[in-house]
């Protein structure tokens, strides 16, 4: 019987695993199922999405149609609603009609959202984020809607880490003003030496403009869209057009929780990338390695979708290994003295 190999999610991980499949082995059956329209895109570029006005389509790097005909079936639009373990298939919803696949090999490349602090949860309609491209195309539609009525938008970014700081410069550089509230006393604290906070906030207070508030404790938002003020702990810093909360990431565990696979943090594997489930594998954002390790960054996300496709193609015996990485925070003139701590 000819193996049907399921692939979930089509970001890097889930496209970049069932491209080599498809490279490596034409006999295999590849599906890759998501509830993106969009195509394949980039997330890193998310990051520009507001200085660069041909964004929404240069940010697309293969069309679905472009991967269905390298023979890839692809379910876009597709919401996988559960997973049916024991009759090793998949549930989904497309078009309001409900589906099923059956799958020989299930991979899980889900990715992740982006983190909301508890106090946040409750007050979705208050604030945006930038997790997704229909993420940036709904921040843009808002800010075309604020530049209707006012020349100079107004941003507060919650949270100074990796993507805090690039959205912030990215605004800035369009000539929006910007307010960042971090909650520690230096920026992007968790990767960068305590020099180059210093250098990364000089920039940002300097040659972008970028109002940055350290020690803040942001404990939510009031007011109504393009009226909005930010809630700290002894007073209310008001006026703001529209709110960015970039707080971190949460893996999309759901699915592999709800049928019983183990998670902690993410989708918990072992050296070969699979789950509890030895026909499930995890790979991405969503994948948490021995030691409790996640690696959310396009390079090792990319060599745990080729090495799955090697294992899956039964070219590969070895665990797979963490390549040398080293990401940058895309923040025009900055430049690290000390290598980044992951
Ligand atoms: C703004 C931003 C900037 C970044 N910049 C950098 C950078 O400069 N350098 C770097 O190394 N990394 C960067 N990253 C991180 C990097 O983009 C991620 O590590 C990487 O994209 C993860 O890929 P993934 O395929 O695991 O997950 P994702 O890209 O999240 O893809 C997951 C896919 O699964 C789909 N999906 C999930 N659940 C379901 C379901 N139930 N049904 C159907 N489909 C589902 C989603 O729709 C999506 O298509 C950045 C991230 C962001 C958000």
């Amino acid at each position: 019987m000819t193996m049907q190999i399921a692939v979930v999610g089509s970001g890097i991980a889930g496209v970049t695993c069932a491209e080599e499949i498809r490279k490596l082995d034409r006999q295999l059956l590849v599906t890759l199922i998501t509830r993106e329209t969009h195509g394949y895109y980039s997330r890193p570029l998310l990051s520009h999405g507001f200085s660069r006005a041909d964004i929404e389509s240069k940010i697309v790097l293969k069309s679905f149609a472009a991967l269905a005909a390298n023979d890839i079936a692809v379910e876009s639009g597709a919401e996988v609603l559960r997973l049916d373990r024991s009759a090793k298939a998949l549930h989904f919803c497309k078009g309001g009609t409900e589906q099923s696949l059956n799958y020989s090999q299930l991979v899980l490349a889900t990715g992740s959202d982006a983190l909301l602090p508890a106090p946040f949860r409750s007050q979705s309609g208050l604030f945006h984020v930038l997790n997704s491209l229909d993420d940036l195309v709904v921040l843009r539609r808002l800010r075309e809607r604020i530049l209707a009525q006012s020349p100079r938008p107004r941003w507060a970014v919650i949270g100074g880490g990796l993507i805090g700081c690039e959205v912030s410069a990215d605004l800035a550089k369009t000539g929006d003003e910007v307010v960042l509230f971090h909650a520690l006393p230096r920026l992007m604290e968790r990767q960068l030496a305590e020099e180059d906070s210093a250098t990364l906030l000089g920039l940002l207070r300097g040659a972008f403009g970028i109002e940055v508030l350290l020690n803040q404790a942001v404990q939510g938002f009031s007011g109504v869209e393009m009226d909005l003020s930010v809630c700290l702990s002894s007073q209310t810093a008001p006026g703001f057009h529209g709110i960015i909360v970039a707080c971190g990431f949460k893996p999309r565990i759901e699915l592999a929780q709800a049928t019983g696979l183990e998670t902690r943090r993410g989708i918990v594997v072992n050296e070969f990338l699979a789950t509890s489930d030895p026909a499930v594998y995890a790979i991405g954002d969503s994948a948490e390695l021995p030691g409790g390790r996640l690696y959310a960054y396009v390079t090792p996300v990319r060599s745990q979708g080729l090495w799955l496709a090697k294992h899956l193609a039964g070219q590969e015996a070895n665990p797979w290994k963490v390549p040398a990485f080293k990401p940058k925070a895309k923040v025009p003139g900055f430049e690290a003295a000390h290598p980044y701590l992951f």
